[in-house]
């Protein structure tokens, strides 16, 4: 299960991470939340819409490869925005494998 990494510590900050497959490892696309709210309240803008991350099991798997994936490059915000304005999707639709972006499915 994905999670921010010493976030407690960070309280209400804004953070950035790039969610990156341990296998192939591509940048699956950018993730922007709070550090004292859950993951899946993060928003989730994808790099590739062709290859959006997927649930297999219960975990989320790279679009290319099905490898795992993890957060890379946590860093703060240097700015507070409402996460309605850092665009993406909820992250939590895209652990519940909910989204399937424009595209993926007309095939
Ligand atoms: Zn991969």
């Amino acid at each position: 299960m994905l999670s921010w990494k010493n976030a407690r510590k960070m309280g209400h900050r804004l953070l950035s991470a790039t969610l990156r497959c341990r296998q192939c490892s591509r940048p699956a696309g950018e993730l922007v939340g709070f550090a004292d709210l859950s993951l899946g309240e993060a928003r989730f803008l994808p790099l590739d819409t062709g290859f959006m991350p997927h649930n297999l099991g219960g975990e989320l798997r790279c679009g290319r490869c099905a490898g795992q994936l993890y957060l890379d490059d946590v860093e703060p915000l240097g700015r507070s925005v409402p996460l309605d304005e850092a665009g993406g999707v909820p992250f939590a639709r895209v652990m519940s494998g909910e989204v399937e972006m424009a595209g993926t499915s007309a095939a």
